[in-house]
């Protein structure tokens, strides 16, 4: 990476700790992914953008920042990128996935919330994360009690627009929803100052389901046995995906997928366990139970997670004439991503079950981070549906620290064997 000293010391931020940060992530990176053999050689472009993820993409941030453009920052899903597009401002996947961040995040939080909450709030209090300072607004979400309460502080930092996400699928929320959405929409014109019309609207949507459709496209070839790319390198491109140029990520992440279209030509059985994982996001750096999983005889071949299928599944229709049409259209995808915030949510168990078979899975594991009570709790209801399937399941609740590792791993391990014997028994918790 350059030197990015003066760019980093006009965002504000604190420049001693921040090296900390900087001195570690490398060295993390480099074990865990350079260590792989035989990666793709398009994984090179996705190699640069993490290297560079502090310094070449905030540069072309603040660019874009002194052309007049307004940055935002999410931490969710359900926050539609169209809009923030169509109003012409940058936005950005904030990642959180550091336990670098949880010592500052527990000065202002109790310490028994979800790692992802902490980490988020305490890259904010310490001024280590570039994106959060180059962002203008953030934008939250009414998803889970902690992240909802965890805005409020926030907010003392800098300007947060908060969406309020209904937590049931009735006609009248899909409604609520899509007036959500409107309010959003007015918030980014007075942001911007740019007017959201029908015609830029239609272009972001348009935009967002290119980028939605190379993911899509990277995850369908995953469905080959073996897999063309490592559980890890995937997982990689989709973090990337949150904070990257669209247009730039849509190429690459094309590109990549060529490589592997003539790879899957010629690919070799290796007997690896085919796992999915499922459950809480794994925000960038966060590769501990990827990296877990894949350093033993197994190979990770789907996500049904936010940073996976939740992300990229759907599209947006773009059809209708008016700004009601399109937010309707905008609603409807949405509304229809399966996360625990929702009672009931049984579709998710549903989508577990089909991407069992179609990615031809040996066994699921079901990853929660702690302290996150509605994936916890969704644990037992996709516990039974697998057991029916007689699909093999293992349990692992963890946060950011590698104090756990070990014992995962033998957990893992335990968990493939089981898989290997053909036991009858289904769960391991
Ligand atoms: S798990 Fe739910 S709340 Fe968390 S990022 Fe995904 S959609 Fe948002
Ligand atoms: S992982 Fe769970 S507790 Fe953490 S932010 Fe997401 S929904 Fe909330």
């Amino acid at each position: 990476m350059g030197d990015y000293r003066e760019l980093w010391s006009n965002l504000g931020m604190d420049l001693d700790k921040h090296d900390i940060l900087c001195e570690a992530l490398p060295e993390a990176f480099g074990s865990i992914y350079l260590t792989q053999e035989n990666r793709p050689e398009n994984m090179n472009y996705f190699n640069y953008a993490l290297a560079e993820v502090h310094g070449a993409r905030i540069e072309e941030i603040n660019e874009a920042k002194a052309n007049g453009k307004k940055v935002v920052g999410t931490f969710c899903v359900f926050v539609p990128d169209e809009v923030i597009l169509a109003a012409g401002a940058v936005g950005v996947g904030l990642c959180s996935g550091s336990q670098f961040w949880i010592e500052d995040g527990e000065k202002v939080l109790p310490r028994n919330l979800c790692p992802l909450i902490k980490a988020f709030v305490g890259a904010k209090v310490s001024r280590t994360c570039p994106y959060f300072q180059s962002s203008d607004m953030i934008v939250g979400e009414t998803t889970c009690d902690g992240k909802k309460k965890a805005y409020e502080i926030v907010e003392e930092y800098m300007p947060v627009h908060v969406m309020e996400l209904p937590q049931m699928k009735r006609e009248k929320n899909y409604e609520q929803w899509k007036d959500e959405i409107k309010l959003f929409i007015s918030r980014m014109e007075e942001l911007t100052g740019n007017k959201v019309t029908v015609e830029n609207l239609k272009k972001a949507i348009d935009l967002v389901n290119r980028k939605r459709r190379a993911l899509k496209r990277l995850y369908d070839l995953r469905k080959n046995t073996p897999s063309p790319i490592s559980g890890l390198d995937a997982l990689l491109v989709t973090q990337v995906a949150f904070l990257d140029d669209i247009e730039r990520f849509i190429e690459n992440t094309n590109a990549l997928c060529d490589e592997l279209e003539e790879r899957v030509k010629n690919l070799e059985p290796t007997g690896k366990k085919r796992i999915m994982i499922t459950g809480t996001p794994m925000a960038v750096p966060n590769w501990k139970l990827h990296s877990i999983v894949e350093g033993l005889d197994a190979e990770i071949v789907v996500e049904e997670t936010c940073t996976g299928t939740r992300y990229f599944e759907g599209e947006v229709s773009t059809e209708g004439d008016t700004i009601d049409d399109l937010l309707k259209n905008l609603a409807d995808r949405y509304m229809n991503i399966n996360c625990a915030c929702f009672t009931p949510n049984n579709d998710r168990t549903e989508d577990i079950i089909k991407y069992a078979e179609e990615y031809n899975v040996d066994g699921v594991i079901y990853y929660n981070l702690s302290f996150c009570h509605t994936y916890a709790i969704e644990y037992k209801k996709v516990e039974n549906a697998l057991a029916e399937k007689s699909i093999p399941l293992l349990n692992i609740e963890t946060d950011y620290s590698e104090e756990d590792s070990g014992q995962i791993k033998t957990r893992v391990e335990a968990f493939l064997e089981m898989i290997g014997s053909g036991e009858k028994l289904h769960t391991v918790s």
